[in-house]
């Protein structure tokens, strides 16, 4: 390419490395927040990082990016996969996304999560959903507006959803739920006929709590964490943070009384981690660095979490070591009844807490009531009846009160809707890739029988780490497995391993 436009080129670079400087540091300030900072910094940190953000978003927005953009557009050397011109394209996504939302609109939906946060709190609290009503009342007006700022053809919900999980339609992830649906119901209900099949009560055993970090923190080494590069502390809820591919931490939380929380809380973390550990040194500091969707983000934690740290040939390798560790809890439950205790599915009320069978059927009807609340089919006052229909409908049980019901979760006190489904592209995503893995790696589960991580670690370096942001999950997923996104994948993962755990019928014909 011309000189000219090298220059230009590099122009774009130095104000995006100084962008995301400003937003890691950013984060930077928050993962402080939730680990070491005392109480009493709260409001100087509040203060601290609005200025953080500020800054990088004046500095993004400004009308130097737009001139750029423009002058760089179609003149960037290399194909649509080259580090260059996916920059130009994504920073043109991030850049017409941040200008459309004009800075009172941004401030408005600042202030409105931050005044019904505490509503939230105090209804959930006290059961009493009509407290909390007008908020989400008002948050529902917000998301509209975004929306209409946005622009979509079809539907309200496009827009939101093309916020979080780029390219991504809501008419598309409709086919992909009803899909779901038929599957899980019928499932869920043959799984509850013979519950009898599996015990968790060992998880619900004394597990002293240092030996359990420490021994999570082994875990997730020896799955390909490299702690050169990222380290463990103790949070109330658990997260990742990246701050480039060199530094990306993981924080943990841990119960004596159920084993699940720690060891499965931080492999999933770790999961997050290793993706940002694996993306290329080349794309840091520009917008191309970070997942592509949090979807795609949430494929690599439940990939490990669940395909990997649920599976049988994990077990195989780690339980006699486990065992040994919590030798008085354990020293009379044999690998095949843990094996089973940490894979039990049964119908719950709290989505954070379902199992991989039920988890997905909490999302679609949080996914199917934001739709038609956005649309004004759904009344925000009749959202807990509806809620309570579903739960009953999709997974069986009565939903005794609000708190375990409509007010469970925090995000619909902050303003934005189409969060949600990226917990369920994830599962979808984490099985597709798998089935390609599993194609590509015939011995994997030999592999993973010896604690041999490194094959499956370079696989999703490979095929989906160090792309960072550069495709739509789509893109991500034509290219790493040959299909876009497909919930088969993970229908007949679920069939056939919790069809066999229980004894069902269904593991015959899949
Ligand atoms: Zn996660």
């Amino acid at each position: 390419m011309a000189g000219h436009t090298n220059g230009k080129l590099q122009d774009l670079k130095d104000i995006l490395a100084e962008v995301s400087d400003l937003s890691h540091a950013a984060l930077l300030l928050e993962w402080d927040q939730e680990t070491y900072m005392p109480p009493g910094g709260v409001q100087s940190r509040s203060e601290q990082l609005s200025t953080l953000l500020r800054l990088s978003h004046v500095r993004f927005t400004s009308g130097e990016v737009g001139g750029l953009l423009d002058s760089l557009e179609g003149k960037v050397d290399g194909d649509f996969d080259s580090d260059d011109a996916s920059l130009v394209r994504v920073t043109r996504r991030d850049y017409e996304e941040a200008r459309k939302l004009s800075p009172d609109l941004i401030a408005e939906v600042a202030r409105a999560g931050s005044t019904a946060r505490p509503v939230w709190e105090k209804a959930r609290h006290d059961e009493n959903y009509t407290l909390f009503a007008p908020y989400l009342e008002k948050n529902v007006e917000l998301n509209r507006r975004i929306a209409d700022a946005l622009g979509y053809k079809e539907r309200p919900y496009d827009a939101l959803l093309n916020r979080t999980e780029p390219g991504m339609k809501t008419s598309e992830l409709e086919a992909i739920f009803a899909e779901l649906k038929e599957a899980i119901v019928p499932l869920v209900a043959d799984i509850g006929r013979h519950a009898d099949a599996v015990d968790d009560r060992v998880l619900r055993r004394e597990f002293d709590t240092d030996l359990q970090v420490s021994y999570a923190l082994e875990v997730v080494k020896r799955l390909g964490y490299d702690l050169e590069r990222g380290r463990q502390d103790i949070s109330t809820h658990p997260f990742s943070s990246g701050f480039g591919p060199d530094d990306v931490r993981i924080t943990t939380r841990v119960s004596r009384e159920f084993f699940n929380e720690c060891l499965f809380g931080s492999i999933h973390e770790s999961g997050h981690a290793m993706y940002e550990q694996g993306m290329g040194r080349d794309i840091a500091r520009t917008p191309l660095y970070g997942g592509a969707s949090p979807g795609v983000h949430e494929s690599q934690s439940r990939l490990w979490e669940n395909l990997v740290g649920r599976g049988r040939a994990f077990w195989r390798y780690f339980y006699p070591s486990l065992q040994a560790v919590f030798h008085e809890s354990l020293h009379n439950v044999d690998e095949e009844t843990f094996y089973r205790a940490v894979n039990r599915s049964y119908p719950s009320l709290i989505r954070v807490e379902a199992d991989e069978v039920t988890y997905n059927m909490h999302v679609l009807l949080r996914f199917e009531l934001e739709n038609e609340m956005l649309e004004g089919k759904l009344k925000v006052m009749d959202l807990p009846e509806a809620w309570n229909a579903r739960v009953k409908s999709y997974l069986g049980v009565d939903v005794p009160n609000d708190r375990q019901g409509a007010l469970q979760d925090i995000h619909w006190s902050f303003v934005s809707f189409g969060i949600f489904p990226g917990y369920t592209i994830g599962n979808l995503i984490g099985a597709q890739l798998m089935e390609k893995v599993r194609a590509d790696i015939p011995d994997l589960d030999s592999q993973i029988e010896r604690g041999e991580f490194g094959a499956l670690l370079g696989w999703l370096r490979k095929n989906v780490h160090r792309h960072g942001r550069k495709f739509t999950p789509n893109e991500l997923m034509e290219r790493a497995t040959g299909k876009p996104l497909t919930a088969m994948p993970w229908i007949a993962y679920v069939r056939k391993k919790f069809g066999a755990l229980y004894g069902l019928q269904t593991a015959a014909h899949n």
